[in-house]
């Protein structure tokens, strides 16, 4: 299966993709993850997009879809994926079609995972994760677990919160009408309980929980 995650910083898609790859049996593709693994590491990629992301700007698309294009053509991919957070901008979304197309290969379904505003800086700014396993708390909604170390991300500060919203708003939200119109799109919930929106995930993509 192909599938798309979207939806505003914080609306639960790394908590959703985490729950749902091995239900799916599919690799959860996070350009985020990948962006802060070349950071983590100190590549020239991480060196070139460390302060756009940590301003809550968007990496320059033409150094995106090669790094996330490149990703889904490896082996692991080849019977399909859980892309989260790409594509993000329309030329992004138009070149991963044009990849997939050139493989004859097309996408399943876009899920889209709605959160109003006003409850996103709340999730974001509590938001931990935890270096070691990659797990998502949240220090209100799902405080971890006493001992386990978890680190702040460099860019859930409120000022680059506001700016990513801006983003997402300007230039990803426009994304979504050009999926509907292919009839890709599904929307969920995402102001319910992780459980709720995974069961609601399934539900639209028609698999049922094993
Ligand atoms: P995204 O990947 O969309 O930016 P995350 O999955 O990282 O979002 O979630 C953002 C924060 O909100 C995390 O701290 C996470 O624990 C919390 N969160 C995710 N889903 C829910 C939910 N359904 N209810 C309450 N908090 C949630
Ligand atoms: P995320 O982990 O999805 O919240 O992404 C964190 C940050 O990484 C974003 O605010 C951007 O700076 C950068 N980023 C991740 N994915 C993309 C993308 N598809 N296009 C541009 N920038 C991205």
């Amino acid at each position: 299966m192909r599938l798309i995650l979207v939806g505003p910083p914080g609306a639960g898609k790394g908590t959703q993709a985490k729950r749902l790859v091995s239900q799916l049996n599919i690799p959860h593709v996070s350009s985020g993850d990948m962006f802060r693994a070349a950071i983590k590491n100190g590549t020239e990629l991480g060196k070139q997009v460390q302060e756009i992301m940590k301003q809550g700007h968007l990496v320059p698309d033409e150094v995106t879809i090669k790094m996330v294009i490149a990703r889904i053509k490896e082996d692991d991919c080849e019977s399909g994926f859980m892309l989260d957070g790409f594509p993000r901008t329309r030329p992004q979304a138009e070149a991963l079609d044009a990849a997939l197309a050139a493989d004859d290969l097309s996408l399943d379904a876009i899920v889209l995972i709605e959160a109003a505003d006003e409850v996103i800086i709340e999730r974001i700014t509590g938001r931990r994760t935890a270096p070691k396993t990659g797990a998502i708390y949240h220090i209100k909604f799902n405080p971890p677990p006493e001992g386990v170390e978890v680190t702040q991300r460099a860019d859930d500060t409120e000022e680059a919160v506001v700016q990513r919203m801006k983003k997402y708003h300007a230039e990803t939200a426009p994304i979504i009408p050009f999926y509907e119109a292919k009839g890709l799109l599904k929307s969920v919930n995402g102001l319910q309980t992780p459980d709720q929106v995974t069961e609601d995930i399934l539900s639209v993509l028609g698999v049922r929980k094993s």
